[in-house]
């Protein structure tokens, strides 16, 4: 798939739209999630333009890839979740539902998030 320059998580790293900024590197960019689905649910995005986990981890250099990961574990510690734990999740295409074009880590806390995976298994 393309990358679309005009995504939503594209203008935000443009600052054409706000966020709410957890974390950031040269590479990452953190904020809250604008619909959280748990007590605590983050974002964690590259700054550069990758549509997906897909696209990132065989395009993506190593000092990005290093820096989105980084990212994560700093984004966990500044929303003060290692302790009791969270969840990260990153979707890619159709069947994950992905809907925003530009690869995010969701970090889910705050809360019992309940079994890994709620859909029941076809096939
Ligand atoms: P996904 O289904 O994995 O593509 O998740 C997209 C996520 O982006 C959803 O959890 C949305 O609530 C979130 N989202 C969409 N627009 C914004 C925004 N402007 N700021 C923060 N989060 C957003």
């Amino acid at each position: 798939m393309a990358y679309d320059r005009n995504n939503i998580f594209a203008k935000i790293l443009r600052g054409e739209i706000p966020c709410q900024k957890i974390y950031e590197n040269d590479h990452a960019l953190a904020f809250h999630d604008i619909a959280p689905q748990a007590a605590i649910h983050a974002l964690v995005i590259p700054k550069g333009a990758y549509v997906s986990f897909d696209d990132f981890s065989a395009q993506a250099s190593e000092a990005e890839i290093v820096g989105l990961v980084r990212a994560v574990g700093k984004t966990a510690e500044a929303l003060g979740v290692e302790a009791d734990g969270y969840r990260i999740l990153a979707n890619h295409g159709r069947d994950s539902r992905q809907e925003v074009p530009h690869l995010h880590v969701h970090i889910f806390a705050g809360q019992d998030l309940g079994r890994m995976v709620s859909v029941e298994r076809k096939g």
